[in-house]
C-alpha cells in the first residue's frame, strides 16, 4: 500500500520501489574477491549484517522504468504553464545549464586555492556589479541561499548600522499588510518587532498609517515593490523620504524585480538594501527546495557590515578579504550556491541591458493582457494596470458555493499548475497569477479559456468544480490528515501477506 494510494484517490499504479521487484532480484553484479571467497571472508564477523537490508530487489530496467514514470508525474515548467504568483516561475535557458556544467565550474572544490579559481572569482566579482547596477545600488553579497536568508542577512546589516551609531533602541520594523510571509519571519529571526501598516483601498501604502506607527523605535520599513498585488506603490518615493526623516532605513523584497529589470532602480527611488532571488527573476532553477541564491546589495553606508569574506579585485587576479572589522561575519558556509551565480551570470550577460529590458516589458505585458481577458469572469480587486502579476477574488463563485480552492484544483485538469491562492491575505478568496514572459500567446490563451471556463461550470455544473481534479494520479487529500498523521516511511507488510 504506497502513501500515494492510501492518502485518498485511486493510486494509478504508481507504487514505491520497495513494493516491486521479486527475492533475489538485481541489476548489479559484485565479483567475489577470490575465487571460492566471498564477501563475508573478507570482513570481520563484526562489521557484517545479521539480517541483510532490505532493499528492493529489482533489475536495473525495473528501476529506470520507475522513476521515469514517478519523473512524468512531476510538475514542472519544461512541461507545462505554471502561474504561480510571487515565484517568476519562468523558463530557465539551457545556455544557463551548459555554463554552469563546464568543469571549471562544476568540479571546483570548496577548498580550492583561490589561485586556482580565479575564473569564479571574477565571476562572482561581476555578477556582484551587475546586481548592483540593475539595484541601483553600490555593493553586492552573493552568500545568502535563499530570499529568506537575504531578508535576514539585509535585515542584519541594518541592526549593525543603528547599533554603530548609537541607536540600539530601535527595535520595530514596519511592513505593510500584504507582505510575504518571510518578511515578517526574518524580522523575528533578526530579534525585531514587526508592525503591520495598513493598505489603501487602491492597494498602495496608508501613509497615514505609515505615519502614525513610524517613531523613534522604528529601524526600517520593509516593503516590498512591486507590492505582492502587482501594484508599483507610486509614493514610493515619498514613502522612503518619510522613513529616512524618522532616522530609519528602507529594505526592498526584489523578489518581485521581474516588472523593473532595466526600468527602475530601488537604490533610485529610496532603498538602502534589497535582495534578489537569483531563483526568480535570473532564471535559475527553482522549486523542490533546491539551491537558492538571495544576494543582498546596499547603499555605500551599509557596506561595512556586509557579509565576509568579501570578494576583492587587485589589478587582474580576484582574492577574498575578511579585513571588515564591522562586518557581521558569514552567513552561509563557502560562497554561497555557486552554481547558481554562473546561471544568473550566464542569463544577465545573455540578455544584455536591452535584453533584461525586454523581459520587464514582456512580464508586464502578459499580465495585463491575462488580467485583461479575466474581465467579468472574476471579480478584479484593484482594477488597475497591473505590473508582471495580478490578484482576483474567488468572490463570486463563492456565492455560488465553490471556493477558490476548487477553481485552483480544476485548472489541474486542463494542464495548468494554478497560481497561488488564499495570498496576498488581504484579499478573499484570492487567486495570484503570474504568467512571465517567457510565456506565448497561445499558452496565455489556453489559461485564460480554461479560466473562463471553469467560471461557467462554476455556474453550470458546480459539482464537477467541486469534486475536481479528474484526471491526476491524486485526488482531494484529507489534508488535516496528512498534516497530523504522515505517512513518511514504508514499512513491510507482515509475512503472511507477502
Ligand atoms: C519568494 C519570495 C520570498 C522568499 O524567497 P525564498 O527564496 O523562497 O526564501 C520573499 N518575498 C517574496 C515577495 C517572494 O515572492
Amino acid at each position: 500500500m504506497s502513501p500515494v494510494g492510501q492518502s485518498g484517490g485511486p493510486s494509478n499504479g504508481v507504487s514505491l520501489l520497495f513494493e516491486k521487484g521479486s527475492p533475489g532480484r538485481s541489476g548489479a553484479y559484485l565479483p567475489a574477491p577470490d575465487p571460492g571467497k566471498g564477501l563475508r571472508d573478507l570482513l570481520p564477523a563484526a562489521h557484517l549484517r545479521p539480517v541483510p537490508p532490505r532493499l528492493p530487489e529489482v533489475d536495473e530496467l525495473g528501476v529506470v522504468r520507475h522513476f521515469t514514470e514517478l519523473s512524468r508525474l512531476n510538475f514542472s515548467i519544461d512541461g507545462n504553464f505554471y502561474p504561480l504568483g510571487s515565484c517568476t516561475m519562468k523558463y530557465n535557458p539551457r545556455i544557463n545549464e551548459e555554463a554552469a556544467a563546464l568543469p571549471g565550474f562544476a568540479a571546483l572544490h570548496p577548498f580550492q586555492p583561490e589561485e586556482e579559481a580565479q575564473g569564479s572569482l571574477e565571476l562572482m566579482h561581476l555578477l556582484e556589479r551587475h546586481l548592483a547596477e540593475i539595484g541601483g545600488m553600490d555593493a553586492t553579497t552573493l552568500q545568502p541561499a535563499a530570499g529568506a536568508q537575504g531578508e535576514l542577512t539585509g535585515l542584519m546589516l541594518i541592526k549593525a548600522h543603528h547599533k554603530d551609531r548609537g541607536e540600539p533602541g530601535r527595535t520595530e520594523v514596519l511592513i505593510p499588510d500584504s507582505a510575504h510571509g518571510t518578511n515578517p519571519a526574518s524580522c523575528t529571526l533578526c530579534g525585531y518587532k514587526t508592525v503591520t501598516v495598513k493598505s489603501t483601498s487602491d492597494g498602495g501604502v496608508d501613509l497615514d498609517d505609515l505615519k502614525r506607527k513610524l517613531g523613534a523605535k522604528t529601524a526600517a520599513m520593509m516593503i516590498t515593490n512591486p507590492s505582492t498585488l502587482g501594484l508599483f506603490e507610486e509614493r514610493i518615493e515619498e514613502i522612503a523620504a518619510i522613513v529616512h526623516g524618522a532616522g530609519a532605513q528602507m529594505y526592498m523584497d526584489g523578489a518581485n524585480m521581474n516588472a523593473l529589470l532595466g526600468r527602475a532602480r530601488p537604490g533610485d527611488f529610496g532603498i538602502d538594501v534589497m535582495h534578489f532571488n537569483l531563483h526568480k527573476t535570473f532564471s535559475t532553477p527553482h522549486g523542490g527546495g533546491g539551491p537558492g541564491s538571495g544576494p543582498v546589495a546596499c547603499r555605500k553606508h551599509l557596506e561595512p557590515y556586509l557579509p565576509v569574506p568579501r570578494i576583492v579585485r587587485d589589478g587582474e587576479r580576484f582574492r577574498f578579504d575578511s579585513t571588515h572589522p564591522k562586518s557581521i561575519g558569514r552567513v552561509k558556509s563557502f560562497w554561497g550556491n555557486h552554481g547558481m551565480h554562473v546561471r544568473a551570470y550566464a542569463y544577465i550577460r545573455h540578455h544584455g541591458a536591452e535584453g533584461l529590458r525586454q523581459v520587464s516589458a514582456g512580464a508586464v505585458l502578459n499580465a495585463n493582457y491575462l488580467l485583461a481577458r479575466m474581465r467579468g469572469a472574476y471579480q478584479i480587486p484593484y482594477d488597475r494596470t497591473c505590473m508582471h502579476e495580478f490578484v482576483l477574488s474567488g468572490n463570486r463563485q463563492k456565492k455560488q458555493g465553490l471556493r477558490t480552492l476548487d477553481i485552483a484544483k480544476r485548472l489541474l485538469d486542463f494542464g495548468f499548475h494554478p497560481p497561488t491562492i488564499y495570498f496576498p491575505l488581504i484579499v478573499p478568496e484570492c487567486l495570484m497569477i503570474e504568467p512571465t514572459e517567457t510565456e506565448n500567446r497561445e499558452t496565455l490563451d489556453a489559461f485564460a479559456d480554461a479560466m473562463l471556463r471553469i467560471a461557467e461550470e462554476c455556474k453550470s455544473d458546480p459539482e464537477k468544480v467541486h469534486r475536481a481534479p479528474h484526471t491526476m494520479p491524486v485526488k482531494r487529500l484529507d489534508e488535516v490528515r496528512a498534516a497530523k498523521q504522515p505517512v513518511l516511511r514504508w514499512h513491510p507488510p507482515p509475512p503472511a501477506e507477502r
